[in-house]
């Protein structure tokens, strides 16, 4: 009862019995945006939705309020949309992807809408504090890290863009898991995101779809003479959609993310309960319900599991069939399938909708091979995300039969005739066919997702220059000598609504008022504050803002972690999974050798500097974990000792997700982007950080090397061996204990490890880590170490002169705006997609008109599929209005 106590009984009570009173105007439009319609809105909600007296209003109570005022004013435009696309079919954006790493939804439509002063003013009439009741929203964590963000940072930029878009994935029951710290070491908890239930999502079971998984094919010839196959399959699940509207920037486009949930067909259950066992009907229930249960928490890694394949099959099969049913419902012929969608895979999760999209056309709608081929390959476009080996799908062959038997044999049929063609093309070579092969046949038995993506797809792209680079040269090089023009890259963005102007109000408003809010839709603009770089007054003012971000994030450390850290001091962050590949621990050697080098010379030169780290790490990989350990024991050591106390703070903040991130990347000013050059596919951090006005250390890794061409090389720390030279050196003989011995700073870090300085003592704890860095360091720290501390010397330096710095920090944000996720998505919709902009006109339901459902109308409006009970049409009930 905290928030709640704070309520004016009087005021409440009175707006809740009362008309409001003559004194002040509440627009009679339900949806209007004023301060007052606002306030009456959300003391509505909180008595009728959330069935309260305010005066009795939980935190929660107050939240889903709020929410769900907010929410009619998103649903308004979300039926206008609906409508605008229903009138106006075009070419619409299917993306589809196994993560949505959305992050809070309130804040960022309060931007969006445009109505954040007005909100804070009602909630602040009733003595409420808008920031209170924002944190109170649980943050779906549908995601594992950067892919996942990504597809929430486009689905922003798609809506704000006013492209027709429909984001697909899976509604999982549990989120990426709770990270909690426990003696030093990270501790799993569930993520239970749903258990106040979610205000954002609307269950759409009329458009329930039925998925097929495992059994067998039969083969016949049908009454016409034509050879077709039959799928009986061992169990039939149903995929459920929740909807969430996706409004763009001060626009009326709202798109929709729909999300499958599966759940137990009721013919089934019915059947087994018939024969009496009722309990097994039920067990039967709960297996089918596991599929959308959990998120699998692993990044950058994959391992061949049943149940992770009968997700990915499970949403592209929804989602083809609502993508056949919006069809149809315009009354479009399946043959025209790629004219109406641009089907993007983010990753290869979803490339078995290559698969199913030729069964669709094939079996059920009785195509022949080469039209579905065609259509196929027109609709599909496959972005790729990683070099990394292990992060490559590949499914075993026996298991991939015994769940998708037909998506099986229609692999091999296309294999053998993409096989064939490689044949024709290079004479021969059979060693390339082998290769290109989408079957892979060494060491056991495998499907090659990857291959299947390019053959299927029209349009392949990496997320940064160096990436794309790679991948046409290395991992998928055999693919490119066959089609060179399907190639393209595309390097990541992020969005600056949620990234600058929710996460940042302080630098927002100073920016606005310098050079207005143009930047917020289109990035570049910010390129007007350059000469501000130069304004001394400003770069106080700057320097200000920054100074209560950090101000904000010390508050926080404290109240998640106990541990006080001086704002005044250099905040160093470094916040992303924890990844042997992003060298975590290199950071922490580089911490090592100022405590070490403070310890043997009291009186060194070593400026104030609070370390920051979070991030998760996979549950099962103990290497990772180890790192996490090696973090907060080192922080132990360090913080505790009062001869560095007031020099060095070392943080580790548990449970890194999109909420902290809009704490952190405001507050930082330094930021680390250390991965070893050729394994970053892109990293979107960086550009976070960048936008915010934070420096950057980093490799000439993913999108650093743009960032760096962008942001000027007097304005960016470089460091360590760029990607060929980490080639030749693997190539030449790596040996990293050569480092050690000719290295005597190295030697004295790594020897106060080996004896266990960090570890009370137990040299055993941190011995794979030191031991692997000696022996075989595939990440190369060793190979850059000096030139990491040489940089990182210069970063103090500096940082000493804070003129110099802040005009550092001002030309980084200046120059930021080609890491805007808008310039990405223009990008796919020249490059890739082919589609343009719908704009909405805004619909405002007349009071008092609601008709029945239109003749014929099955509720399938609009091609975003969005309010499906559009029960109303412009002529009944609605009046247009373009804004
Ligand atoms: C941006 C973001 C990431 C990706 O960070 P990288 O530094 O690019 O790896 C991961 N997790 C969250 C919560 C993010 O916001």
């Amino acid at each position: 009862m905290t928030e709640a106590s704070r309520l004016r009984p009087a005021t409440a009570d009175a707006t809740l019995s009362t008309p409001a009173s003559g004194q002040e105007h509440v627009d009679d439009t339900r949806t209007a945006m004023s301060s007052a319609t606002i306030r009456h809105a959300f003391l509505d909600h909180v008595f009728y939705t959330q069935g309260k007296l305010p005066g009795h209003a939980s935190g929660n109570d107050l939240y889903q309020a709020l929410a769900h005022t907010v929410r009619d004013r998103l649903v308004q435009r979300w039926i206008s949309t609906a409508e605008t696309y229903q009138n106006q079919p075009s070419r619409t954006v299917a993306y589809l992807s196994a993560e949505f790493l959305m992050g809070p939804h309130l804040g960022n439509n309060l931007v969006n809408l445009g109505i954040f002063d007005e909100v804070r003013a009602a909630m602040t009439a009733l003595d409420l504090d808008l920031d209170d009741i924002l944190a109170h929203e649980e943050e779906p964590g549908l995601g594992n890290g950067g892919l996942g963000r990504l597809a929430a940072c486009f689905m922003d930029s798609l809506a704000t863009l006013e492209i027709p878009a429909l984001g697909y994935g899976i509604r999982y029951e549990y989120g990426i898991f709770h990270q909690n710290i426990i003696d030093g070491q990270q501790v799993e908890t569930t993520d239970t995101w749903l258990r106040h239930g979610n205000p954002w999502e609307i269950q759409r079971s009329e458009w329930a779809v039925q998925v097929r998984l495992g059994g067998h094919t039969e083969h016949y010839t049908d009454d016409r003479g034509r050879y077709r196959v039959r799928w009986v399959p061992e169990k039939t699940v149903v995929g459920v959609p929740f909807d969430s509207p996706i409004l763009g920037y001060r626009v009326n486009t709202v798109n929709t993310l729909r999300l499958w949930r599966a759940e137990a067909t009721e013919a089934f259950d019915f059947h087994t309960f018939n024969r009496g066992d009722y309990l097994g009907a039920v067990s039967k229930k709960v297996t089918s319900e596991n599929l959308t249960k959990v998120l699998y928490p692993n990044d950058e890694t994959q391992q061949g599991k049943e149940l992770r394949l009968e997700q990915q099959y499970f949403f592209v099969a929804c989602s083809l069939q609502d993508m056949l049913r919006l069809m149809a419902s315009h009354g479009i012929p399946v043959t025209r399938f790629h004219e109406k969608f641009a089907v993007q895979l983010n990753d290869t999760h979803p490339a078995v909708g290559i698969a199913e999209l030729m069964r669709l056309l094939i079996d059920d709608h009785d195509l022949a091979w080469h039209d579905a081929w065609h259509i196929t390959r027109n609709a599909f476009a496959y972005t790729n995300h990683t070099l990394l080996p292990e992060a490559l799908e590949q499914w075993p062959l026996e298991l991939f039969r015994r769940i998708l038997p037909r998506h099986l044999e229609i692999i091999y049929e296309i294999n053998a005739r993409f096989l064939d063609e490689v044949r024709i093309g290079f004479y021969g070579d059979e060693s390339r066919v082998a290769r290109l092969s989408l079957v892979n046949e060494q060491g056991g038995r495998y499907v090659r997702m990857a291959g299947l993506a390019c053959v299927g797809s029209h349009a392949i792209n990496g997320v940064a220059e160096l990436h794309s680079r790679l991948m046409r040269e290395d991992v998928l090089q055999d693919f490119y000598a066959m089609w060179p023009e399907k190639f393209t890259s595309i390097t990541n963005g992020v969005t600056p609504r949620r990234w600058l102007a929710l996460s940042n109000p302080r630098m927002t408003q100073l920016v606005s008022d310098a050079i207005g809010d143009g930047w917020i839709k289109d990035l570049d603009q910010l390129r007007a504050l350059e000469p501000y770089a130069d304004d001394a007054g400003f770069r106080e003012q700057w320097q200000a803002v920054r100074r209560a971000n950090k101000r904000d994030l010390a508050q926080l450390i404290r109240d998640c972690t106990g541990v006080v850290v001086n704002p005044d001091s250099m905040f160093d962050v470094m916040v992303k999974r924890i990844h042997e590949y992003k060298r975590q621990h290199l950071a922490v050697l580089h911490i090592i050798a100022l405590y070490h080098q403070i310890k043997s010379s009291p009186n060194a030169d070593v400026p104030p500097r609070t370390f920051l780290f979070a991030g998760k790490a996979a549950p099962g990989y103990h290497y990772a974990k180890l790192m996490i350990r090696f973090i907060t024991s080192v922080a132990d050591v360090v913080n505790r000792d009062p001869q560095v106390r007031d020099r060095l703070k070392v943080v580790f903040l548990p449970n890194f997700n999109v909420t902290y991130g809009q704490k952190i990347y405001p507050a930082a000013d330094l930021s680390e982007q250390i991965s070893l050059a050729g394994k970053e596919a892109s990293g979107t951090g960086n550009m976070k950080f960048a936008m915010n006005g934070a420096m950057t250390i980093g490799t000439m890794d993913g999108a650093n090397i743009e960032l760096r061409d962008a942001i000027g090389a007097d304005n960016f720390f470089p460091f360590g061996l760029n990607a060929s030279e980490v080639y030749a050196l693997r190539a030449a003989g790596y040996h990293p204990s050569s480092y050690y011995e000719s290295s005597p700073e190295l030697r004295a870090v790594v020897d106060l490890i080996q004896h266990g300085f960090f570890s009370k003592g137990d040299a055993a704890v941190f011995r794979p880590l030191f031991e692997g860095l000696l022996q075989h360091d595939p990440y190369m720290l060793m190979a850059d170490f000096a030139s990491y501390l040489q940089c990182q010397r210069e970063v103090s330096a500096a940082y000493a002169d804070q003129d110099r710095w802040q005009r550092m920090s001002v030309l980084s944000s200046a120059r930021s705006g080609r890491f805007s996720s808008d310039r990405a998505i223009r990008e796919y919709c020249e490059r890739v997609w082919h589609v343009d902009p719908v704009p909405v006109c805004l619909l405002h339901r007349a009071s008092g008109h609601v008709q029945g459902p239109r003749r014929g109308g099955d509720g399938a409006s609009g091609t975003g599929g969005t309010a499906g009970n559009t029960s109303s049409s412009v002529a009944g009930g609605f009046s247009e209005r373009c804004q």
